[in-house]
């Protein structure tokens, strides 16, 4: 069956129903985009580009990021690359930022919050994306976004430095939905948004309020658990008034059960590990998305919590 699965990966995938989802990947650099492209990703999900900010010693020049980036735009073919700001912070720190010690990183300063600290870094790195070509197969991705004035701020920006560089074209500027207060307020920020996509792992933690590096919750920070799934269809009943296309990025996008799940609550797009492209791109192929949308609205109706809602999950998977 991988053989088959292998050889059907570089076509889209639609559900039986006649959904097109997307499968894309999630990669941390250059070098995994053409890994993403050999797996048969539709596009690249997620660059975290905080990778190479970490690599060096000092932060990477503009040159250096526009070479990574462009690469990782060359190695995707016609495809669409989302290239996500710097997202440090929390359990990822730079020597040359000198973030301040706080008790509750994943609560500080970090990802978009950044900007406000660090405007020139960020400058550095927007004027690096905007120099890549061509333009509309780039997306940018602003992470930690809390509310729509976060985006907007990003844009206007991205609004100055393209004006700066004489730039006629405006790559898509998006949100990641990780924290709950953007989750809840997904219907204005998609309104600022030329897309929204989800990070699980965020989300998960900051629901639950259970560290996602903590080996003791790791059986309970689950992102089936029903509040964090209410949470993605709030996202994406918000988006879809302002027709914003949401996807996830987050580690959900590809576990063998979440990924139904997701596509059940009616998101657009998968960014998974480039070794889970084939088998996602092939269980879509498999799944009847309105009937398993039924089952969940089902199982969501009563108490339920996340191991039994995989149980049921998995079971309904294997049987249809
Ligand atoms: C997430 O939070 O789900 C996500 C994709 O971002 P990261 O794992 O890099 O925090
Ligand atoms: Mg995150």
């Amino acid at each position: 069956r991988a053989a088959a699965e292998q050889q059907m990966a570089h076509e889209s995938a639609r559900t039986i129903d006649d959904v097109p989802i997307e499968v894309c990947a999630n990669v941390a650099g250059q070098e995994e985009a053409r890994a993403a492209f050999d797996a048969g990703a539709d596009g690249i999900g997620l660059m975290r580009s905080e990778f190479l900010f970490m690599a060096h010693a000092q932060a990477p020049d503009q040159q250096t990021q526009r070479r990574s980036y462009q690469q990782a735009l060359d190695a995707m073919g016609a495809h669409r690359v989302i290239i996500r700001t710097l997202d440090v912070g929390a359990d990822k720190q730079l020597d040359y930022l000198s973030l301040p010690s706080v008790p509750n990183p994943a609560l500080g300063t970090r990802g978009v919050r950044l900007m406000a600290r660090h405007q020139a870094l960020l400058d550095v790195q927007l004027r690096a994306l905007l120099e890549v070509r061509p333009l509309d197969r780039l997306r940018i991705m602003v992470p930690m976004v809390c509310d729509a004035a976060e985006l907007v701020a990003v844009r206007e920006r991205i609004e100055a430095l393209a004006g700066e560089m004489n730039l006629d074209g405006r790559p898509e500027l998006g949100a990641m939905i990780e924290v709950p207060a953007a989750a809840v307020c997904a219907d204005q920020i998609a309104r600022v948004a030329d897309f929204l996509s989800i990070g699980t792992n965020d989300l998960t933690q900051y629901t639950l309020a259970m560290d996602r590096e903590d080996p003791d919750l790791a059986g309970r920070a689950d992102v089936l658990h029903p509040a964090v799934l209410r949470l993605i269809d709030l996202t994406v009943k918000g988006a879809a008034s302002h027709r914003c296309p949401v996807g996830v990025c987050g580690a959900a996008a590809g576990d063998p059960q979440g990924w139904a799940a997701l596509v059940a609550l009616g998101v657009d797009e998968l960014s998974v590990e480039p070794a889970r492209v084939a088998a996602v791109k092939a269980g879509i192929r498999r799944l009847d998305r309105a009937a398993l949308a039924r089952a969940l609205r089902g199982w969501l109706d009563e108490p339920i919590d996340s191991v039994t809602l995989r149980q049921r999950l998995e079971q309904w998977l294997n049987e249809t």
